[in-house]
């Protein structure tokens, strides 16, 4: 193992985008092709389709999250939709100090806590070509109403005006020049001084 390897700590690295801007596309080559680790979130929604306890989400019911989060169990937190849900803190903070970058699929707002409690974290907003294409993909998919396809838009146009903070932005119109560029962006946020505090003095003996 290289010095840098052994010193590393992990890259939270997370990543939004407006549902139909092809964020699960991206996100499932990135974790085939570089060793990282999902954040799991509680949340307060029912399971849907497959997704087991434990594995895509904690499930809870909103009294146990409402107790939690008065704890500080949670990195962030948000009202998505009407449910909560949640980042808890401890796990992430423990894998990150063993080197293991984390991604994180969370909401705009949630993305906005999280650069408080874990300031090295990387921020990429991942956003369609125009509105117009976003409304044409939404309406391929064929799985909303007509009613939820309106409310996504407008969702993602306030997301999109808000997006100037991140630290990259990524328009996927072409998804092999996408995915080059949250390549680079990830391999470039790895590099980050703040993820290596201890590798100057390791390499000059003292
Ligand atoms: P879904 O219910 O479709 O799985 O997720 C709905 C929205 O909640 C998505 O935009 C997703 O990114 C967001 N989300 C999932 N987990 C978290 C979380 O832990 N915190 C926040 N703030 N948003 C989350």
């Amino acid at each position: 193992m290289s010095i840098e390897q052994g010193l590393r700590r992990g890259l939270p690295l997370v990543i939004c985008a407006p549902s139909g801007a092809g964020k699960s596309t991206l996100v499932g080559r990135l974790t085939a092709e570089f060793p990282m680790e999902f954040s799991i979130s509680c949340t307060t929604r029912k399971p849907r389709g497959n997704e087991q306890d434990g594995v895509d989400y904690i499930f809870l019911d909103r009294d146990t999250f409402i107790d939690r989060r008065g704890l500080g169990y949670f990195a962030e937190w948000a009202e998505v939709h009407g449910n909560f849900y949640g980042t808890p803190l401890k796990p992430v903070q423990d894998r990150l100090a063993q080197g293991k970058d984390m991604l994180f699929d969370i909401d705009v707002q949630g993305a906005a806590q999280l650069s408080l409690s874990l300031p090295e974290a990387r921020f990429v907003f991942i956003l369609p070509p125009s509105l117009e294409e976003l409304e044409r993909r939404l309406r391929g998919r064929g799985t909303d109403s007509e009613e939820a396809i309106r409310l996504r838009l407008a969702n993602a146009r306030s997301e999109i005006m808000s997006s100037h903070w991140f630290d990259a932005i990524i328009v996927n119109d072409d998804l092999d020049t996408a995915y080059d560029q949250l390549r680079s962006f990830y391999l470039a946020s790895t590099l980050q001084p703040s993820l290596q505090p201890q590798l100057a003095r390791a390499i000059c003996g003292k």
